[in-house]
């Protein structure tokens, strides 16, 4: 069973490592939620993959999770459990974050939105550390080695964490009920990127037209977390797609707006990938 997928670099490769850790729409059999399956299916970063399809062909490699994230959350550390969700004495500590605590959204989803409780029932030890076994743990290996990789051979290493966003906040969300911009990209606060870097992203959305937010209402979370060291040359940022600029937030379609999203990415991981070829060609 796969749980991952990555996509090579196509001719020269540069040290460009994208990754989608929530479009992954292969659910478990074993996976027994209460909420239907169409409702849960809103959770996923639909078609985030694909619209990034282009990028192996700017010598960038794309990993992808294939599970979704309701499941297991790859953007979650691994210790941010809610221990409400088991059945049972969990053998490890615990650090669950107000998200967990408050939205019921960590490494495993106990709650969807005003949907309710995503189980009927708790969750064994054993369930739970499968999970992470499984799914969290190669992914987490996979991106590690594959930006580890990057960065031993140039000296540089640029990480796009990529997501999409409902086009609207609601009540549960950081923003409010708010309509939100077409991207927001994240650096926390200019821990885990280079300012430059961060331009870089950001330079080519705004000359298209777009409108982009920075650092709000997301301010980048753990995969970023985890790998942005700026001194050391190591960048990472979030970048989330705004769902209506592609796609039907209700049905998971895509709508007539994905190839000119589809493009501008193209053309954004393009401009990276000159970026951070240039960067670690300067030392
Ligand atoms: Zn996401």
């Amino acid at each position: 069973m796969s749980v991952l997928e990555v996509r090579q670099p196509q001719g020269a490769p540069v040290p460009l490592i994208l990754d989608s850790p929530h479009s992954g729409s292969v659910y478990p059999e074993t996976f027994d939620h209460r909420i239907d399956r169409m409702t849960l299916r809103r959770s996923e970063d639909a078609h985030v993959e694909e619209l990034f399809a282009d990028a192996p062909n700017h010598g960038a490699t794309l990993l992808h999770a294939l599970f979704p994230r309701c499941y297991i959350d790859p953007n979650r550390a691994a210790d941010d459990i809610d221990l409400g969700l088991i059945d049972g004495t969990w053998p490890h500590p615990v650090r669950p974050t107000t998200k967990t605590r408050d939205r019921g959204v960590g490494l495993i989803w106990r709650d969807m939105k005003a949907f309710g409780p995503v189980y009927a029932r708790k969750l064994t030890v054993d369930d739970v550390a499968a999970r992470i076994e499984t799914y969290w743990q190669p992914y987490h290996d996979t991106l590690s080695a594959l930006i580890d990789a990057a960065h031993g051979h140039w000296g540089q290493v640029l990480h796009l964490n990529c997501h999409s966003m409902a086009s609207m906040g609601d009540r549960t969300t950081e923003d409010g009920a708010v309509a939100r911009p077409d991207f927001v990209i994240s650096d926390r606060e200019g821990r885990t990127a280079a300012p430059d870097i961060l331009a870089a992203v950001l330079d080519p959305l705004k000359s298209e037209g777009y409108s982009v937010a920075i650092n709000d209402p997301y301010k980048g979370f753990e995969l970023v977390r985890k790998h942005g060291r700026p001194a050391e040359g190591r960048h990472s940022v979030q970048i989330e797609i705004n769902r209506a600029l592609y796609m039907d937030e209700a049905t998971l379609s895509k709508t007539p707006g994905f190839f000119r999203v589809k493009r501008t990415l193209s053309g954004l991981v393009a401009a990276l990938a000159e970026t951070i070829t240039r960067r670690a060609a300067a030392g």
